[in-house]
């Protein structure tokens, strides 16, 4: 399986789009692997995991052809993980496509009901095909074997953190989230995941409800071993870094990379 992190930053982006912080002047200067687009992931090329509003710049910097994506996996209806607009562009006229499929959309309630409203009017017949999910629902998409959890995140709407099982491949995709609640354990326990992409949005401060903290990250990593849902190779990648953490890529990379955590970075592909 082919991981390409498209997007490794927070809500705000990374520098964010209306901060004069030090985290986002140094960012600046420093460019490089300090630059980061709102999250999201491509996965062989035919599956994306959530809608970033930064999609368009993706396509243009990694020089995608999105056509190709057969369906997208949206974690929760955060600004930063589903920008419903942009779907008004694979509509006939504005995108062209040979032996045209509609694009599998799969999210919950509240990501369904931004997009009616973002797109009302619209004819998606053919088009987007939305797929409801409920907690614990599994789903064949393709190739893929989707299982969606319950993340601890926002408590107003279903938030999922995504297994993703290809060809006997397993990808835990993990963020937003804080510290797993225990039904989510309960299901994690019986995977054993090659990859495990975790929420890293305040770095090296203490946060372990709503989002995660590195120390937090630890503490999962390790439960995943003790647990055996974690082998000597699996793969604990970092992301979705807010400015709020203040480290540059080189100096939480260093840290965490004493912990046995690969940090992401926009552009980063991991194959597991
Ligand atoms: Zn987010
Ligand atoms: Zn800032
Ligand atoms: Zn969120």
């Amino acid at each position: 399986m082919n991981i390409k992190f498209l997007g490794t930053a927070a809500a705000e982006g990374w520098p964010a789009l209306f901060c004069q912080c030090d985290a986002c002047k140094r960012a600046q200067e420093l460019g490089g692997k300090n630059i980061r687009t709102r999250a999201s992931c491509l996965i062989d090329n035919r599956y994306l995991v959530d809608f970033s509003p930064d999609t368009y710049m993706h396509k243009l910097i990694y020089n995608l052809d999105l056509s190709q994506v057969e369906s997208c996996f949206i974690t929760h209806s955060h600004s930063d993980h589903f920008h419903p607009l942009d779907f008004e562009m694979r509509l006939d006229g504005f995108a062209h496509i040979k032996d045209r499929i509609p694009l599998n959309l799969y999210g919950n309630s509240k990501v369904k009901k931004l997009f009616d409203y973002a797109l009302s009017g619209m004819d998606f017949k053919d088009v987007v095909n939305y797929h409801l999910l409920q907690p614990f629902d599994e789903v064949e998409a393709g190739d893929v074997k989707l299982v969606a959890l319950p993340a601890d995140h926002d408590k107003r709407e279903d938030c999922f953190i995504y297994i993703i099982e290809i060809n006997r491949k397993t990808l835990l995709y993990g963020h937003d989230s804080g510290y797993y609640p225990k039904k989510t354990w309960d299901e994690l326990e019986k995977y054993t995941f090659d990859g495990v992409i975790l929420d890293c949005t305040f770095g090296p401060k203490d946060c372990r409800s709503g989002h995660m903290g590195l120390s937090t990250d630890i503490d999962v990593k390790n439960r995943f071993l003790e647990i055996g849902s974690a082998h000597n190779n699996t793969k604990f990648i970092i992301t979705h870094f807010s400015h709020n953490m203040k480290l540059m890529h080189h100096e939480i990379e260093k840290i965490a990379k004493s912990h046995g955590f690969i940090t992401a970075y926009d552009g980063l592909e991991v194959e597991i």
